[in-house]
């Protein structure tokens, strides 16, 4: 039988290529017909990108993507508020890797199609609905635009990673509530600016409801970065959070009056804003975090399973995590139930306390607290607050979602590194 996985995105893939390694049959559907590199940046932390290198990637996300060496928080006058050091640079054993989406996301479904050949993936097929039977099941595969039938396929278990906006969540869980929103939008680009902090560091300016985050995802030349930001902004009631699309275009006089202040003497936010071609825009919303990922012969996995704030820099690399459990779990148990509920025995409880923590501003609270006691900026950052009890923050967050150094640099890898033989998995008829 074959594993059927509903979304070509960074977990639907990762899983493709995890189970290809394992030697199980899969087939991923993707909904749109022409994956094209969209979106903009995002993070992998080290424990993600050890799963990526264990699958043979390193090279290439080492090529496309930038090992973050820190994060620095700032108020919205650009005076440092925390700063600490990330990747290797903070002794983990694996880098964190700033990395553009689009590219994290062909590079996966170019090394999937080498690996498995293009028969692995049907593009333009929407999984609509499922029929389950004691021996499998069916689903349905529509037209995405039109919504007529294309195709049955029949599987022995469906893996649902179709992202925040997931159908198959909508059908499993009906009564799951809507989604959160904070009533702020994310506004999101890309733009060439002159290296700053050393070009490898990633920055969080502002407080809760007017933030902008900057960093690099790729150098140009000796002096430029290209460089991913997003400003968080409240916006007027009569707009709503209704708008979940990752392709929805803003404009840039939608944020840039708001931070025509910010000139900060290490980046010039006016200027990277204006100097950016095309501006998107995404709610920032997340889900109650669910009491089971999985009914019987299917499962969520990545954002389908735990839509989050992008609080913390950690919803890509969870579903890459949950994807490699998913693998080692049909690997030990079969294509079976069983499988689909070690995985959510695994990673539900600790995916959703990061949902939580993430609610409570993640590691960003530094900046809120840091505020409240001096709004209009400080001489001194060790009089307003002690290096002590800022660190307190980042800490705190490291433990809630398991990111300490200590903790992952003493995790096992989640299936092992492949190697050539273990390359010989088949993809499903
Ligand atoms: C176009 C796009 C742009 C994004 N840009 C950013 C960004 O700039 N910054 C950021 O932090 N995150 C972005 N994300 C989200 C980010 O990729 C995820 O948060 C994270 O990587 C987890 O990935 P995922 O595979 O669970 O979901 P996603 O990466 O969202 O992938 C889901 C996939 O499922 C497909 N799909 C949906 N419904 C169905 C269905 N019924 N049948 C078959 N296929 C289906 C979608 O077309 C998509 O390819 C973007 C997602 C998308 C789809």
């Amino acid at each position: 039988m074959t594993v059927l996985i509903s979304g070509a995105g960074i977990a639907g893939l990762t899983l493709g290529l995890s189970l290809h390694q394992v030697g199980v049959p899969f087939r991923i559907i993707e909904a749109i017909a022409e994956l094209r590199p969209l979106g903009f940046g995002i993070n992998l932390q080290p424990h993600a990108v050890r799963e990526l290198y264990d699958l043979g990637l390193k090279d290439k996300l080492d090529t496309i993507g930038v090992h973050t060496e820190r994060t620095s928080y700032f108020n919205n006058r650009g005076q440092e508020v925390w700063s600490e050091p990330r990747g290797i640079s903070a002794g983990y054993r694996f880098p964190q890797i700033s990395i553009h989406r689009g590219a994290l996301q062909m590079a996966l479904h170019e090394t999937l199609v080498e690996r498995c050949g293009p028969k692995a993936i049907l593009a333009g097929a929407k999984v609509s609905e499922w029929y389950e039977s004691p021996r499998g099941l069916e689903v349905v595969l529509t037209d995405r635009q039109y919504g007529f039938e294309i195709d049955r396929l029949r599987g022995s278990v469906l893996v649902a990673s179709d992202g925040a906006r997931s159908r198959t969540r909508e059908t499993l869980f009906p009564d799951a509530g809507k989604p959160n929103w904070r009533k702020s939008m994310m506004w999101r680009g890309v733009a060439r600016a002159p290296r700053f902090l050393g070009g490898r560091t990633m920055t969080i300016s502002g407080t809760k409801g007017m933030k902008f985050v900057a960093y690099p995802i790729g150098d140009r030349g000796k002096t430029q970065s290209f460089v991913h930001w997003i400003a968080e902004l409240p916006v007027t009631p009569d707009r709503d959070y209704d708008t979940q699309d990752w392709s929805r275009r803003g404009e840039i006089d939608d944020v840039l009056p708001s931070f025509e202040d910010w000139k900060f003497d290490w980046l010039d936010i006016p200027a990277l804003i204006g100097g950016t071609e095309a501006v998107w825009e995404w709610p920032m919303v997340d889900r109650d975090p669910l009491p089971s990922w999985t009914e019987g012969r299917v499962a969520l996995l990545g954002d389908s399973a735990h839509p989050m704030y992008p609080i913390g820099s950690n919803g890509a690399s969870q579903g890459i995590l949950d994807a490699r459990v998913m693998a080692r779990s049909l690997r030990d148990h079969g294509e079976t139930t069983l499988a689909l509920q070690d995985y959510d025995a695994e990673r539900r409880e600790p995916v959703n306390a990061i949902i939580l923590a993430n609610r409570g501003q993640g590691p960003d609270a530094v900046l809120d607290a840091v505020a409240d006691r001096a709004p209009d900026g400080f001489e001194d950052i060790d009089v307003v607050m002690p290096e002590a009890e800022r660190r307190v923050f980042s800490e705190r967050y490291k433990q809630a979602t398991g990111l300490t150094v200590e903790e992952i640099n003493a995790q096992p890898s989640i299936i092992g590194a492949a190697d050539g033989e273990r390359f010989q998995g088949k993809i499903g008829d």
